[in-house]
C-alpha cells in the first residue's frame, strides 16, 4: 500500500530528514585515515540521541549498529567494526533516524583523503544521477522514469547499476511501498502522486553490476571487488517540482566528497 502523506506528516518526516542530514555531516568531519568504522558509528549514535531521536537502523531487522558503513567494494549494509580507514578509500555512510513516530533515511559516500580519478568520477556521477532521478519525482510521472534517469546517466559514463537493492517509500516504517529501482524504462511502473514520500538511492559500481552477500549476513559487495558508491535522499512527490527533505548542504560546508 502506498501512503499519501499529509503536510503535518511531511513536517515530521522533514525533522527526521534534517537530523539525518546533520548526522551525515557530523560523521563526515571524522572521515580521515586511521579512524575505525566503529568510531564513526559511535559519533552518529551520540549525535542522534543528543537530538532526542533514536537511530533508525539499530535493531531494524536485527541490524546491530546506528550506521551502515560500506567501504570500497561494499555497496551497502556494511556493519561498523575495527576496520581503519585508509587514504584512497571511499565509504558510504547510510543513516536512519526515528523521531515522533516517523523515519529519516539518507546516505552519502565520502572519500578518505585523495582518491584516484576513476573513483572521483564514480562519486560525482552517482551523486549527479541522484539529482537526475529526484527531478522525475513529480506527480503524474512513473517510477520507471526515476530509474531510467539514473541508469541511462550512469551507464553512459561506463558504470553499472546494482539491481538487487532499490529505493523505497518511507513514513511510519523505514521501508514502505513503492519500490524505487535505480534502473528501468521511462513511462513504466506505478504512477507517482503528490504526497508520496520516497527514498531514491542509486548504488553504482565501477565494474560489473553483480553483487553478493557477505558471510556476516548483512554486507553487500561487488562481485568483482571494484568500488561502489551510494547516495540517498528522502523526497516528497509534488505537482510541479519535487521537494527534497534531506540536504547535503551541511556536508558541502565541510568537504566536497
Ligand atoms: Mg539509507
Ligand atoms: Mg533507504
Amino acid at each position: 500500500m502506498i501512503h499519501l502523506r499529509s503536510e503535518h506528516e511531511i513536517q515530521i518526516l522533514k525533522e527526521n530528514a534534517i537530523l539525518v542530514s546533520k548526522t551525515l555531516a557530523e560523521v563526515g568531519k571524522h572521515v580521515v585515515p586511521g579512524v575505525t568504522t566503529k568510531y564513526l558509528d559511535t559519533i552518529a549514535e551520540e549525535f542522534i540521541r543528543s537530538h532526542g531521536a533514536k537511530p533508525g537502523f539499530k535493531g531494524y531487522d536485527g541490524f546491530p549498529a546506528t550506521l551502515c558503513l560500506s567501504v570500497n567494494e561494499t555497496v551497502v549494509h556494511g556493519i561498523p567494526g575495527n576496520y581503519e580507514l585508509k587514504e584512497g578509500d571511499i565509504i558510504s555512510v547510510d543513516c536512519g533516524t526515528v523521531l515522533n513516530g516517523y523515519y529519516g533515511d539518507s546516505a552519502y559516500t565520502f572519500a578518505v583523503g585523495e582518491v584516484d580519478a576513476e573513483t572521483a568520477l564514480l562519486l560525482k556521477t552517482t551523486e549527479e544521477s541522484l539529482y537526475l532521478g529526484v527531478a522525475k519525482a513529480v506527480d503524474g510521472n512513473r517510477i520507471g522514469d526515476i530509474g531510467y534517469a539514473v541508469q541511462s546517466y550512469c551507464e553512459a559514463k561506463g558504470f553499472s547499476v546494482v539491481r538487487e537493492l532499490v529505493g523505497h517509500g518511507i513514513g511510519r516504517d523505514m521501508h514502505e511501498d513503492p519500490l524505487v529501482p535505480n534502473y528501468g524504462k521511462a513511462g513504466s511502473g506505478k504512477k507517482l502522486k503528490e504526497g508520496m514520500v520516497i527514498c531514491i538511492e542509486p548504488m553504482i559500481n565501477i565494474g560489473v553490476k553483480d553483487v553478493y552477500q557477505r558471510e556476516d549476513g548483512w554486507g553487500i559487495a561487488t562481485a568483482d571487488g571494484k568500488k561502489s558508491a551510494h547516495f540517498e535522499f528522502t523526497v516528497v512527490v509534488r505537482k510541479d517540482k519535487p521537494e527534497i527533505l534531506t540536504t547535503y548542504d551541511y556536508i558541502k560546508g565541510i568537504k566536497t566528497y
